[in-house]
């Protein structure tokens, strides 16, 4: 789960890294009201699940609060990359001598988090990346080991930090933005730009903070930090019936177990001609309860002309499965034919009861392609 700029600030402060101090918006009135709370010179700045917002006018400097009320009529409703804002946050204006980029995340093929550090802050870390990987300084943390501050040193000489000042607040920030990554259980902590003010005072301007999913139990204080409303309406229903569902352009509406299994049926449905209409996966059930809640979903979108259920029966019964087709079929009404693919356990005795019901509507087909190429078909 993907936090927004305040609500990672919110958690930056909980750790101990420092930022500025500022207030929520919705509406162009309460963002002249925190403007006025805080005083002087504020930033405006769009909250919005992406990036690039400086670029894209989302953030912008004002002198007061009838400015920071204008600013925010005009941010407020603004599209930025597809994302609208309708949430603002009103933070005390810094003065910047220098923007770094610091951030921890894990680092799969060395199965360990990775800090990256640069003096190169503020735009793109992939171009300093890609242009020039000697000003990107990089430090494994040995999950067993823990945090050691003299490597964090190491971090810090590697990007040429070299006054003392810098180094000192820096080596706190590193040391507490690793206890706020496995605090919160995060699978991402950037900071982008941190400043360095005219007064040599380090401190986060921006946040990008992703949370585990799997991890939220832990953390109910985070779960609902979650905005439901920056989802799209499917996606949203279905997260409310526990449903994994990802939107997508084409279709062929899918339906398969497991992630793998779903990611490979949006390959062959490309490969057949076709255009996926959405990711669902049904997890390892196959019971009515969770077939009738997908189709539901699925059949919901009006781009979705087939629908395509692959299965592969490992721990699942294809039996078990295809009851479960039959009884959703008799709950709801589907409009889309349906192409199913059976295979694994008792895929046999799974087949036969479909087409003993032989329901109006659905075919069976004997292959993950046979099945791919109908369902393409029916929805020309
Ligand atoms: P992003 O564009 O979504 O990454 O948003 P950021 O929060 O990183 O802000 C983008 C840029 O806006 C920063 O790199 C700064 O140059 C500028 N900016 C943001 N806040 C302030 C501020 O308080 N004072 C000044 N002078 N510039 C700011
Ligand atoms: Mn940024």
């Amino acid at each position: 789960m993907d936090l927004y700029e305040y609500q990672g600030k919110e958690l930056f402060r909980r750790f101990g890294i420092p930022s500025s101090d500022g207030r929520l918006a919705t509406t162009p009135e309460e963002a002249r009201a925190a403007a006025e709370e805080l005083g002087g010179q504020v930033v405006v700045k769009a909250q919005v699940l992406t990036g690039g917002r400086g670029k894209a006018g989302g953030i912008k400097l004002a002198e007061g609060p009838s400015e920071a009320g204008a600013h925010a009529e005009a941010i407020l409703g603004m599209d930025i990359r597809g994302h609208v804002v309708r949430r603002v946050w009103i933070e005390k204006a810094s003065d910047i001598a220098k923007e770094y980029y610091l951030s921890v995340t894990f680092d799969r093929g060395e199965k360990k988090p990775l800090f990256m550090f640069t003096k190169e802050g503020g735009i793109d870390i992939e171009e300093v990346a890609a242009e020039r990987p000697d000003a990107l300084a990089r430090l494994h943390i040995d999950p067993l080991e823990g945090f050691q501050p003299y490597q964090a040193r190491r971090l810090i000489y590697g990007a040429g930090i070299d006054d003392s000042g810098e180094q000192k607040q820096i080596l706190t920030i590193i040391q507490r933005l690793y206890e706020a990554f496995v605090g919160a259980d995060s699978m991402l902590c950037e900071i982008n730009p941190l400043i360095v003010t005219p007064d040599g005072e380090v401190k986060a301007l921006d946040s990008k903070f992703t949370v585990d999913d799997n991890a939220l139990y832990k953390h109910p204080d985070i779960a609902e930090m979650r905005d439901l409303e920056s989802y799209p309406p499917e996606e949203r229903a279905a997260r409310e019936k526990g449903v994994t569902y990802v939107k997508l352009d084409g279709e062929v509406g899918i339906l398969g177990n497991g992630a793998g299994l779903v990611m490979s049926t949006l390959d062959v449905i490309a490969l057949a001609g076709g255009k996926p209409a959405n990711f669902c996966d049904l997890g390892g059930g196959g019971d009515a309860e969770g077939v009738v809640d997908a189709l539901e979903i699925i059949s919901a979108d009006p781009q979705v002309k087939s629908i395509l259920f692959n299965i592969f029966g490992g721990i699942t019964r294809c039996d078990e499965v295809a009851r479960g087709i039959l009884q959703a079929l008799d709950r709801i009404d589907i409009d889309e034919p349906i192409v199913v693919r059976l295979d694994g356990t008792n895929a046999e005795e799974g087949r036969r009861l479909l087409a003993e019901a032989s329901p109006e509507n659905l075919c069976v087909e004997p292959t993950m392609l046979d099945a791919a190429k109908r369902a393409v078909e029916l929805a020309a």
